[in-house]
């Protein structure tokens, strides 16, 4: 069996990207999210180099995450890689208009979520002394953008949690690699702007945005440097893009 990647949010964007640039790695998955059909997909055109296995819930859910884990074959719980990647914005408003659904959702799915299944996942890399865990933060983490608090809270606790991590972590050999994404062209708009196809396209016109592609190549090389070597944090723009609200349109 090759190493092991766990990715969660896989059926879309820079999660999917990944999966396709670490099957040429030579990983075998966990890829996870809520869309069976999409991962079945994935799941397909990985194709028969590498072995695959999806799990499917919400990572909201925290029951669900734990047994969807421990449920995994035990050669399976030998994950060396996690892939904390699930996680969205939902709605772009003021937090004096702002709605609690969509703040549940971001707080329930980018910080809770997050820590559920890295709560599931750290104990089999304790275990073996050695993992590598990738954890998708945002520019909005970096920086608060104005009608962003709340998204912009969620990132700024991955931010906090990476950083607890890797004091918490190092000490059995595990190493913690933050990611802070600009612009990246994915489904992402769509589901802020909850369906609304023409909305989300603007955020990405004028400009070349990145492509999911350019994060899974990052994340490719950060697990590919000498073991010795850790990443631990790192901000990828667009050309164009000089802060989360400060992009240079033609
Ligand atoms: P997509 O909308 O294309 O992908 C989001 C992925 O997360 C989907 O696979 C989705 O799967 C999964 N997901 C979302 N919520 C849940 C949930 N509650 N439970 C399980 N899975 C969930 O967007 P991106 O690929 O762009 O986003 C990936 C990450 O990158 C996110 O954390 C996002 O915040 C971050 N990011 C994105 C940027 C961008 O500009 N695109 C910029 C900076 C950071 P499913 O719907 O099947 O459950």
């Amino acid at each position: 069996m090759n190493k092991i990647a766990f990715i969660t949010g896989a059926s879309s964007g820079i999660g999917k990207a990944t999966a396709l640039k670490l099957a040429n790695d030579g990983y075998d998955f966990i890829i996870c999210g809520r869309r069976a059909e999409k991962l079945a997909e994935l799941t397909n055109s990985l194709g028969e180099k590498v072995k695959a296995i999806s799990l499917i819930f919400d990572v909201r859910d925290r029951e669900g995450v734990q047994k969807s884990i421990s449920s995994l074959p035990e050669e399976w719980k030998n994950i060396s890689v996690l892939v904390n990647n699930a996680g969205n914005a939902h709605g772009l408003s003021s937090i004096d208009t702002g709605n609690l659904d969509d703040w549940d959702a971001m707080i329930d799915g980018n910080i809770k979520g997050l820590l559920y299944v890295s709560k599931a996942i750290i104990p089999y890399m304790i275990k073996n002394k050695k993992g590598h865990i990738i954890n998708i933060s945002s520019i909005a983490g970096k920086q608060t953008y104005a009608n962003g608090a709340v998204y912009c809270a969620s990132k700024k606790g991955v931010e906090a949690i990476s950083e607890g991590m890797r004091l918490d972590l190092t000490q059995y050999g595990i190493k913690i690699t933050n990611v802070a994404p600009g612009a990246v062209s994915t489904e992402f708009s769509e589901v802020r702007f909850k369906g609304d196809k023409e909305k989300a396209a603007k955020v990405y016109e004028g400009y070349e945005p990145l492509l999911a592609e350019d994060i899974a190549d990052f994340i490719s090389y950060a697990l590919t440097v000498p073991e010795r070597v850790t990443i631990a944090d790192v901000t990828i723009y667009a050309k164009a893009q000089a802060a989360p609200t400060t992009i240079y349109k033609s």
